[in-house]
């Protein structure tokens, strides 16, 4: 629908309209309605400091809207059957394909990350609706005698809040939109503050889509997920972001006993050993150390060498990230775009700061930015630490940024133990020709997902999620689904 079609801020979107998505102006979308608010804000391009386009601040009177028309849809939504909703799934995957060009140049607009990364994005989107869209978690029959059947099955649980970072905005807004809406809940996507275009523009398209109710979304200032994680009739949080966020958003959930996944922040070691083909190995480390600016969960944010190929392995590894282009995302030769936002630039140029202050030594980079980035973008060089002490704070923190430490190891024993040294387990990964010596490592790692020869693999039909202070309850897969329901058992008496 065209933006001239809005009369006081309200449009209806629900009757079939297809045209193009139009992708200047940004309303909330409540019930299939484009709504504005009184207030508005805008966030920065991290790659210009140039402002972007102006988005709604939302106030409690449009989270009850919103979810009262959430409550309301659900009692037909949840009647609907699977295949009628996997159509839908598919026909949405369809339409986000139809608008990825301009999925992809928003993305890099608000992100910063480079656009073939954008477009990546949105390919993986897209491919968790389609594996979704026919995904189910079949009953289990635990007794079935000539007196009775007992069924172990699934209902959906109704509302459910979706709290979305800024690293990737589109994947993890539709990594819960597919199982929550497959699972025949209705869902109210909320972006992070940093990044709400590619949301609010997934929630117009859906809106084509699917009746109203079903998926909607909201923007708004840091006040608005507290709005959601008290709200008594949203049903469930599915969470992700950092592990400060989490811990309040479990804490607000308590009082109305919400049901809660959280997704939160990691510190991934990946163990090195000193049989591996160091030349063969390397683009893949460089690239799931440096990927979106080094801004994932589950980038790897300690690098354990063993001490027998430290040397060569720390110069080929420099060779290979010195080569990475840093720059716009629009440059399609860039490999490193900005940090997302001012906030994240403070903190990692903090890190930065620490290189000389605690004597680090860098094998690359190191070059702290000039404070006000205004007019240059959020840029940092990507840098390397060459073994800094166990207990430094790139070591022990997660930077969020560009600048890994690279760590010496000889014992076994001693790396599982500084591997799982840590309050973090949502990724590892062990390195070695040995697969069995390497499973035999994998298994002592305290980590949500554990890989041997790679790191950072994700699909959609297999669970993901942290141990410890990375995350409650896991997503995706057949177990991420069971986190969209309440599991209920059927005691059926035969011949009464
Ligand atoms: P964040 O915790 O600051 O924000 C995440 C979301 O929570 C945003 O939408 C924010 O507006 C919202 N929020 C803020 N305060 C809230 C509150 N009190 N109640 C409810 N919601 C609130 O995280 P971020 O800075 O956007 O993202 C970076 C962090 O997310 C990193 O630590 C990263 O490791 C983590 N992360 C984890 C995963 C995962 O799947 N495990 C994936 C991506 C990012």
């Amino acid at each position: 629908m065209a933006p001239s079609a809005i009369s006081n801020g309200v449009s209806n979107l629900a009757n079939g309209h297809s045209p193009k998505l139009e992708f200047e102006t940004y309303y909330n979308l409540i019930n299939n309605e484009l709504t504005k608010t009184a207030k508005s804000r805008h966030n920065i391009n991290p790659a210009t400091t140039e402002p972007n386009a102006e988005v709604p601040v939302s106030t409690q009177e449009d989270v009850d809207k919103a979810v009262a028309a959430a409550r309301a849809a659900f009692k037909t939504w949840s009647k609907t059957t699977l295949e009628e909703r996997g159509e839908k799934l598919v026909a949405y995957a369809d339409a986000i394909d139809g608008h990825k060009d301009d999925f992809a140049k928003l993305l890099t607009s608000e992100q910063g990350k480079p656009l073939a990364q954008s477009y990546v994005e949105i390919g993986m989107a897209t491919s968790w609706l389609r594996a979704f869209s026919t995904m189910k978690i079949p009953d289990e029959v635990i007794e079935d005698n000539e007196d009775l059947l007992i069924i172990h099955t699934n209902v959906p649980l109704g509302v459910v809040g979706g709290i979305v970072p800024w690293n990737y905005p589109i994947l993890l807004a539709v990594g819960k939109i597919a199982p929550a809406l497959i699972t025949a809940n209705t869902l109210i996507l909320k972006p992070s503050p940093y990044a709400p275009y590619c949301n609010l523009k997934l929630a117009e398209l859906a809106a084509r889509l699917f009746p109203p109710g079903v998926l909607q979304a909201l923007s708004g200032a840091e006040d608005l997920g507290p709005m959601f994680t008290t709200h008594p009739d949203i049903d469930k949080i599915a969470f992700t972001g950092s592990i400060a966020t989490g811990k309040k958003v479990m804490a607000a959930a308590a009082p109305t006993l919400k049901r809660v996944t959280l997704e939160l922040g990691g510190n991934d070691p990946a163990i090195i050993c000193d049989d591996v083909d160091v030349e063969a190995i390397i683009p893949k480390l460089a690239n799931v150390s440096f990927l979106c600016c080094s801004q994932i969960c589950m980038m790897i944010k300690r690098l354990y060498v063993h001490e027998s190929i430290y040397a060569r392995f720390l110069a080929a590894f420099v060779a290979h990230t010195r080569a990475f282009k840093v720059g716009p995302g629009t440059d399609p030769d860039v490999f490193i775009g900005p940090v997302q936002n001012k906030m994240q630039f403070d903190k990692v140029r903090t890190m930065y700061q620490h290189i000389a202050a605690e004597n680090w030594t860098p094998a690359l980079g190191g070059d702290v930015p000039d404070p006000d980035p205004t007019g240059k973008g959020y840029f940092f060089t990507p840098t390397i630490i060459d073994n800094p002490p166990e207990d430094s704070a790139i070591v022990t923190e997660e930077p969020f940024g560009p600048i890994l430490p690279v760590l010496k190891w000889k014992d076994e024993e001693d790396v599982i133990g500084r591997a799982n040294a840590t309050k973090t387990g949502l990724g590892a990964s062990v390195w070695s020709k040995d697969l069995a010596r390497a499973e035999r490592m994998a298994r002592r790692l305290e980590a949500g997902s554990v890989w041997v020869n790679s790191h950072f693999d994700v699909a959609p039909g297999v669970p993901f999620g942290g141990h410890k202070w990375s995350g409650v309850g896991m997503e995706w897969g057949v177990l991420g689904l069971k986190g969209y329901c309440n599991p209920q058992t059927l005691w059926l008496k035969k011949g009464v």
